[in-house]
């Protein structure tokens, strides 16, 4: 390793864009990592204290019920500053829930009335007076794309947020949106990981790079399945990923795969999951010390032999 820095950098997220640090705490699963306000609040002043200053999260989060999230969140980040971050939120996911009783199935909702409906419940939760992005969450497919699009630059007009983006959209989806839109995409957020190697070859990255826009990139390693997953597949990828860590002096598979996210020349910025400080450091580490171009392959080569020939 030939940088062991442990603070995170800036990037712009679109010539149009805000800027983000280079690694980004995901919130989805913070109810299970903290048991108060306080213990949150003192984990998002370490994460300052480390240059991570861009947030993760989303109307629907909350275990063990849907929807809970953004009022825990809210609340610490009201005991930091709100002005210390900057706050990325999602709408659209309808999940069954005691909080959302109107849902009798799982499904997608981009209407400008949910849309609106969502973004001023994440507000309000959050207790925050605008979003820095508003991202719409996983493709709904009954989209109205002129309805939709109209929806999202209206939030900007009206201050709720300053930009916005999609999330899990194919290439097409967002060029749909887009021919609506006036205000540009800022981010695709994707799932990448050396066990979800989709976006290299669906033309998602490709996409980012010819569009401008910098990904944000979703359980980098696998929700933590890459590390706890016993099928063949991921203990193969995770002995590469061990041997690749060794040689470049991480602290192990998960620190390398988060290496082999930051490698792509898409440079999508990961939202790490973990609730533990060491594991913070690390992914910034291994951010700042993304793997060379043959470590890189020899991860592709453990998900699919057949992408690296
Ligand atoms: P992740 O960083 O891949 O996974 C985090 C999980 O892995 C945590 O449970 C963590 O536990 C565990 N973990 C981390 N390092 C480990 C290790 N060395 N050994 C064993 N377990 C380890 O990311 P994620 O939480 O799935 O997702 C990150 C964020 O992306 C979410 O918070 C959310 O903001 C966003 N997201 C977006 C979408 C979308 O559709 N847009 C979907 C999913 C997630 P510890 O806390 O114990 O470290």
């Amino acid at each position: 390793m030939t940088d062991d820095t442990t603070q995170a950098g800036r990037v712009r997220m679109h010539a149009g864009g805000p800027e983000f640090s280079t690694v980004i705490w995901g919130s989805m699963r913070c109810e299970e990592q903290f048991s108060s306000v306080s213990e949150l609040a003192d984990f998002l002043r370490f994460l300052l204290d480390h240059g991570v200053t861009t947030l993760d999260t989303a109307n629907v989060y909350g275990i063990p019920h849907p929807y809970t999230v953004e009022e825990f969140l809210g609340k610490a980040i009201a005991e930091v500053g709100r002005d210390k971050f900057e706050i990325v939120t999602k709408a659209g996911i309808q999940r069954i829930s005691p909080h959302r009783t109107v849902n009798r199935v799982r499904h997608f909702d981009f209407s400008e009335k949910e849309i609106r409906r969502s973004v001023d419940r994440s507000l309000e939760k959050l207790g925050i007076d605008y979003a820095d992005a508003i991202l719409l969450h996983r493709p709904d497919y009954l989209m109205e794309p002129a309805e939709t699009a109209g929806a999202l630059d209206a939030l900007i007009a009206e201050g709720k947020t300053k930009h916005v983006g999609v999330s899990n959209f194919s290439p097409s989806r967002l060029k749909l949106l887009t021919s609506k839109l006036k205000a540009p995409v800022v981010t695709n957020q994707v799932e990448f990981s050396p066990i979800h190697v989709e976006p290299i070859s669906n033309g998602v990255f490709d996409t980012a790079m010819l569009d401008g826009h910098v990904p944000m990139i979703w359980s980098p390693i696998g929700g933590g399945r890459l590390m706890t997953g016993d099928d063949e597949h991921v203990v193969r990828i995770r002995g590469v990923l061990a041997e690749v860590a060794k040689r470049n002096g991480l602290a192990g598979a998960a620190e390398a795969a988060i290496a082999f996210v930051a490698r792509h020349p898409a440079r999508g910025v990961p939202i790490i999951g973990s609730g533990k400080r060491e594991r913070l450091e690390g992914a910034i580490q291994a951010v700042n010390n993304p793997l060379d171009r043959q470590d890189w392959y020899d991860v592709l080569a453990a998900y699919e032999p057949s992408l690296s020939i």
